[in-house]
């Protein structure tokens, strides 16, 4: 998508933004592609809290480190984003119904930006979506097909069935504008830091949607002269499941590889948008990092216990990578540092209560408690 840089400078300023009173995605509506009279979906996606997190620096070595937790949007992800601006495209151009394949997220965040939007959708989930995702679809009223098959095969089947219907489209890299919305994130990092980019923002990477909106939202906000440096990128993935990081590797095309990732919102083993994805990482002159599932559990109770923010596999992977970086010493320990938090934790309790300690189990007697007290 492009945009006349120069209207948008004349229709709006960081000033203005920072006045406004909307406090979602909807903020920065000159920076998006919706039409002026466009009706915008009711759900309260975007303005996530961005965290400094002191604590969690200090065990990395980092003296300014963010973790933005995008696990606040309302179907608590960062999915939301781009399911919003997806439903508004969808109502502004007159479909009933909306449909797309998802590991997970991008599933449950359209489901529920349908139903308050009074539209219908029907979701395709490969069968090991976590039950917490699938739970969330069924409770928003989607008609829910779980295919017995992987990510891809899903993809494919949610393909041949909207050709058929005639839905609307929410699948990734079929639909520019999901990209659009996801960039919002960035714009809400700028801004949340005084209109600056970080020096780096790590993200964790599956279809390479997401990395490739943080980098337009950087991009959009630099060619409007609303900030005046641009920020490296950290593209995390798992080290069984990274064919966008390999392709940046070794300077060849992307290859399939397998869905090996306990973090199943990554675990992408053909990438719908790997392109944009590699582009993004390239221009912006980013690092890539792989982590194995046991650094994605430590992460997550790391994340927990010294910042509050209890985020799913996917949504640790970003600070995971950060993590590892950090001990290579590939990160100047002054460098201003965000690391997106992509998706809440109760959507999978299943991997929390991996990455996270026994609790003591005691009959209710003060004297057992006293021994059993570490
Ligand atoms: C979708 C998702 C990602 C990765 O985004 P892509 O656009 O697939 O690269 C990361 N974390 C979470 C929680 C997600 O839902």
């Amino acid at each position: 998508m492009e945009y006349d840089y120069d209207y948008i400078r004349s229709a709006t300023s960081r000033e203005a933004i920072s006045q406004s009173g909307d406090y979602t995605m909807w903020r920065y509506r000159p920076f998006l592609p919706v039409e002026q009279d466009t009706a915008l979906p009711p759900l309260a996606v975007g303005w996530t809290p961005l965290y400094s997190v002191p604590r969690l620096g200090e065990a990395l070595g980092l003296s300014h480190l963010w973790i933005k937790d995008d696990g606040q949007n309302p179907t608590a992800s960062l999915k939301d984003r781009a399911s919003a601006l997806a439903v508004a495209k969808a109502a502004e151009a007159g479909y009933d119904t909306v449909a797309c394949s998802s590991t997970g997220n991008a599933a449950s965040s359209l489901a529920g930006s349908a139903a308050a939007a009074g539209l219908k959708s029907y979701i395709f989930v490969p069968e090991r979506a976590p039950m917490g995702k699938l739970t969330q679809l069924l409770i928003f009223g989607a008609t829910v097909i779980s295919v017995q098959g992987n990510y891809e095969q899903t993809f494919a089947l949610s393909r041949d069935a909207i050709e058929k219907y005639g839905w609307y489209n929410r699948n990734a890299a079929i639909n520019p504008y999901l990209m659009e919305g996801k960039k919002t994130v960035a714009l809400e990092i700028a801004e949340q830091l005084g209109w600056q980019a970080p020096d780096y923002v790590a993200l964790s990477v599956g279809d390479g949607c997401t990395i490739a909106g943080v980098w337009k939202g950087f991009r959009d906000l630099y060619a409007a002269g609303f900030i005046s440096k641009l920020p490296r990128l950290i593209s995390v993935q798992a080290e069984k499941t990274c064919p966008i990081n390999r392709a940046v590797e070794t300077g060849r095309p992307w290859e399939p590889m397998e869905e090996n990732t306990l973090a199943d919102s990554i675990a992408v083993g053909v990438p719908r948008n790997p392109d944009k994805a590699i582009a993004a990482i390239r221009e912006s002159d980013g690092l890539t990092v792989e982590v194995s599932d046991q650094e994605i559990l430590d992460a997550m109770a790391l994340v927990g216990r010294t910042c509050g923010v209890f985020a799913e596999p996917a949504g640790a992977a970003g600070t995971a990578g950060l993590i590892k970086l950090c001990k290579m010493g590939k990160i100047p320990k002054d460098a201003a540092v965000v690391s997106i938090v992509t998706g809440n934790g109760l959507k999978d309790t299943a991997n929390g209560m991996k990455a996270a300690e026994e609790p003591i189990r005691l009959p209710p007697d003060i004297t057992l408690l006293e021994k059993a007290l570490p």
